[in-house]
């Protein structure tokens, strides 16, 4: 199979996630039913969280979040320029102000500096929430920038899609990304490039049930049923959305849920495979750098490439790589770079977002890789850059 077409991340089904479909698809609920439920706990359980709600996807759940925060219009919330778009827009969708935190151009991490030179930059509007991004798997510094968010009163909101199955050691403790020990909330998303696929699902994670409580809400139109009210009847104290994410997506989630050790040993398996073929590569090949702390499931293999230092371009390499069934993807255009956001803000200065744009690539990492496919893939690059 060396021709196989390599993408730089899949899903991995097996007979038994498409019987698990095919019994939710016979049963009494196609969507809101008993697996919600089941899924919800189990992923609770999974990722060391008190409450878990599933909702229709991943960027539904950062809407979620800052809908069950309150956040208003004027406020303001900070994330990474380096992220998806959902990151940023989630604020946009409450009319609040994104603030763009710069990365660790090594790392494509917000870290302390950057979020405290992005506070710096409130102007007198009211922050309510930070937005730390595990980039690829790789743990941000929760504890300290909880304190950073804490001093101004604003709460933490993890986007923690890439790091299902992460653990990070803040001093001591080992903590599992989802807990939300350091944050309101966490959110995920099971897109099929994701660490487990329902096609379309999302969760957010948190402590508070009041905030679990909300979300409940929040995600089926605002309805509220009092306990002793008629059989009919419901209320609605405040709009919500339709954010459900059906029984059948559910059962699909559950029996991927199963399956996440297996999915971690084999992406931690593969990420150790390529550590040791790209070696020989640097300094024109690096691996993004791996905070201390940090014990990543990796969603996605970034390395960042000197291309000018190897007399070639990024779109050269995307091409020659794709011309031997390797393909790429660059996490990520930096958000602030968006016309959307430029039109909003202006231009900004953010040097560290800009540096670790220029260098990365995400190389292919999914558990049904052959071992093989690494070697394939690293000759690829290594011909790709003449080295
Ligand atoms: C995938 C992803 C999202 C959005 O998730 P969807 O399920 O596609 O809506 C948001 N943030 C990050 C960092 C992501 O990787």
């Amino acid at each position: 199979m060396t021709d196989a077409i390599l993408p730089y991340g899949r899903q991995t089904i097996d007979d038994d996630d498409i019987a698990a479909v095919a019994e939710a698809l016979r049963g009494d609920f196609l969507t809101t039913g008993p697996t919600v439920e089941r899924f919800e706990q189990a992923f609770a359980e999974a990722v060391g969280a008190r409450h878990a709600v599933a909702c229709a996807n991943g960027t539904a759940a950062l809407h979620l979040a800052m809908l069950a925060l309150k956040v208003q219009p004027g406020e303001a919330v900070i994330a990474p320029s380096i992220t998806f778009l959902a990151t940023a827009n989630c604020a946009r969708y409450v009319g609040a102000d994104v603030i763009f935190a710069d990365v660790d151009p090594a790392s494509g991490l917000m870290t302390p500096a950057t979020l405290k030179a992005a506070i710096g930059k409130l102007a007198g509007r009211r922050l309510r929430a930070v937005l730390p991004v595990h980039l690829r798997g790789d743990a941000c510094d929760l504890p300290e920038l909880e304190k950073l968010a804490y001093q101004h009163r604003a709460v933490l909101v993890e986007d923690a899609p890439h790091a299902l199955g992460t653990t990070a050691k803040f001093g001591n403790v080992a903590e599992t990304i989802g807990d939300a020990r350091h944050s309101a909330m966490a959110t995920f998303s099971f897109h099929p490039v994701k660490t487990i696929a329902t096609g379309e699902g999302g969760m957010v994670t948190t402590g508070d049930p009041k905030l679990a409580e909300r979300l409940r809400l929040l995600r089926s139109h605002g309805m509220v049923r009092p306990p002793k009210a008629d059989l009919w009847w419901y209320e609605m104290p405040e709009p919500g959305f339709n954010y459900r994410l059906p029984d059948i997506l559910c059962a699909l989630g559950l029996s991927q849920l199963a399956k996440l050790p297996r999915f971690a040993e084999r992406r931690r398996a593969l990420a150790g495979a390529y550590r040791e073929a790209l070696a020989p590569l640097a300094p024109i090949v690096r691996q993004a750098a791996q905070p201390a702390y940090s014990d990543p499931v990796l969603h996605l293999m970034t390395v960042l490439i000197d291309f000018a230092a190897a007399g070639t371009s990024r779109r050269e390499v995307v091409e020659a790589l794709k011309a031997e069934g390797v393909l790429t993807q660059v996490h990520y255009i930096p958000v602030h770079r968006q016309s959307y956001y430029r039109g909003l803000y202006g231009e900004q200065d953010l040097p560290g977002a800009d540096a670790w744009y220029a260098k990365c690539l995400s190389l292919p990492l999914y558990p049904g890789m052959a071992d093989e496919d690494v070697g394939r893939v690293v000759a690829a690059l290594k011909a790709a850059l003449r080295l």
